[in-house]
C-alpha cells in the first residue's frame, strides 16, 4: 500500500456515536436500552440484532456530558478555526436522537445544557472576553466574529436572519459547488447577541408534523459562524441534520413524502462525499448530487476539518433506525 501524504489525502473526516438516555416516556412506553457501548474500545453493539461491534472515533455514552462531547469531538477544530481553517460538525440520526441537543440549535436553560453552538461560540469569542480592558480596543478593532443562520430546505435555501421567507438565490462555483447570493452575515460582540439572533431565525424553521406524532425537523440548518481577523479567516459550520429515518415509516402526506424524498437524497450524497473524502479520494467525491453538498462544498475540501457526531435512540423499538444510523456512520469514516 503506498502511504499518501496526509495533506493531500482524506481522513480529515472524525465520526463519532453519541447515545442518549432513555426518555422518561420511552420508559413508560416499555423500551428498554438496546445498545452496549465499550467506550474503551470505542465501539458499539446492538445487543439481540446480530450483528457486529461498530467503530469509531470515540463512542459518547449516555452518560457523557455536553461539555465532553464539546472537548473531544469539537474543541481542536475551533482550534483550526481560530488559525483560519475551515471546519464543518454535522449532526446526523433520526428524528429524536438527539442531534439538538447535541448541537444546541434550540435555546436551552440549563447551563451544562449547552450545546456545540454555545461552547463554539464561546471559545471564539473568547479572546476578545477575556482580554484587558488596555487591549481590548486593539483587538476588537483587528477581529471580528460574524454569524449566518441558514435552511435547507425541499431543494432551497432560506436565510433565517431575515424576517421574509423567500428562497435564496445561488450562484454555482467549480465542481458542483453552491453558494447563497447575498446571505446576511451579522457581526456578535457577544454571545447573548448571537444567541438571540440564533433563537429569531430558530422561530422562522419549517417544522411539520409527521405521523410518528412529534414536531420533527424536515430541513437541515445550517449556522456559520465566520473569525476574521487581518491575517486570516475561518469559518466554522454546524449542521443539524434533517431526520435520517426512512421515508414511508410515517404516514405522510404528499408534501411530507416530497421532503422525505429529498432528504434522503440530501444525506445518501453526503455519505458519499464524506466516505470518498475519508478514502483518499478527495477528487472522486461528487458535490453535484445534492443542495447540501454542493453549499458545504467548500469546507469539506482543501484544509477544511470535518466531524460527523451520529445520534442514535437506544430504544428497543429503533433497531432498525439505529443500525441504519451507525452504519451510515460507518461508511463516512
Ligand atoms: P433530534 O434533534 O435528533 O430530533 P432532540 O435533540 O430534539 O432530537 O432530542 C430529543 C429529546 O431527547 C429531547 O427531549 C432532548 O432534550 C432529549 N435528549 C437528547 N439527547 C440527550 C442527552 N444526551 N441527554 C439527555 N436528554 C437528551
Ligand atoms: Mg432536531
Amino acid at each position: 500500500v503506498t502511504p499518501i501524504a496526509p495533506h493531500a489525502c482524506g481522513g480529515h473526516v472524525k465520526v463519532y456515536v453519541r447515545t442518549r438516555p432513555l426518555l422518561q416516556q420511552e420508559e413508560e412506553q416499555g423500551a428498554r436500552s438496546i445498545l452496549a457501548v465499550c467506550a474503551a474500545n470505542k465501539e458499539v453493539v446492538v445487543d439481540d440484532a446480530h450483528d457486529r461491534p461498530y467503530k469509531f472515533e470515540e463512542v459518547f455514552e449516555e452518560s457523557c456530558t455536553q461539555e465532553i462531547v464539546f472537548r473531544k469531538a469539537v474543541a481542536p477544530l475551533v482550534t483550526k478555526v481560530k488559525e483560519g481553517h475551515n471546519a464543518t460538525i454535522f449532526a446526523y440520526g433520526q428524528t429524536g436522537s438527539g442531534k439538538t441537543f447535541t448541537m444546541g440549535t434550540n435555546p436551552c436553560s440549563a447551563k451544562e445544557d449547552e450545546g456545540i453552538l454555545q461552547r463554539a461560540l464561546h471559545t471564539l469569542l473568547d479572546v476578545s472576553e477575556t482580554s484587558q480592558p488596555s487591549q481590548d480596543l486593539e483587538l476588537r478593532s483587528s477581529q471580528c466574529v460574524t454569524v449566518s443562520f441558514i435552511e435547507i430546505y425541499n431543494k432551497k435555501l432560506f436565510d433565517l436572519l431575515t424576517p421574509t421567507r423567500v428562497p435564496l438565490k445561488t450562484k454555482l462555483g467549480l465542481g458542483g459547488a453552491v453558494s447563497p447570493v447575498a446571505m446576511v452575515e451579522k457581526n456578535v460582540k457577544s454571545i447573548e447577541e448571537g444567541l438571540v439572533l440564533l433563537e429569531k431565525g430558530n422561530s422562522l424553521r419549517s417544522v411539520g408534523a409527521t405521523a410518528m406524532n412529534q414536531h420533527s425537523s424536515r430541513s437541515h440548518a445550517l449556522i456559520y459562524l465566520t473569525l476574521k481577523n487581518e491575517n486570516h479567516c475561518g469559518c466554522l459550520k454546524l449542521v443539524d441534520l434533517a431526520g435520517a429515518e426512512s421515508v414511508g415509516r410515517a404516514q405522510t402526506s404528499k408534501l411530507q413524502f416530497e421532503e422525505g424524498v429529498n432528504i434522503n437524497k440530501d444525506l445518501l450524497a453526503l455519505g458519499k462525499v464524506l466516505s470518498a473524502l475519508s478514502n483518499s479520494a478527495d477528487s472522486f467525491a461528487s458535490y453535484r448530487e445534492s443542495i447540501l453538498t454542493g453549499v458545504l462544498k467548500d469546507s469539506l475540501t482543501g484544509s477544511s476539518q470535518t466531524a460527523l457526531i451520529a445520534c442514535v435512540n437506544p430504544a428497543s423499538f429503533n433497531t432498525h433506525e439505529t443500525i441504519n444510523t451507525l452504519r451510515f456512520a460507518e461508511q463516512a469514516r
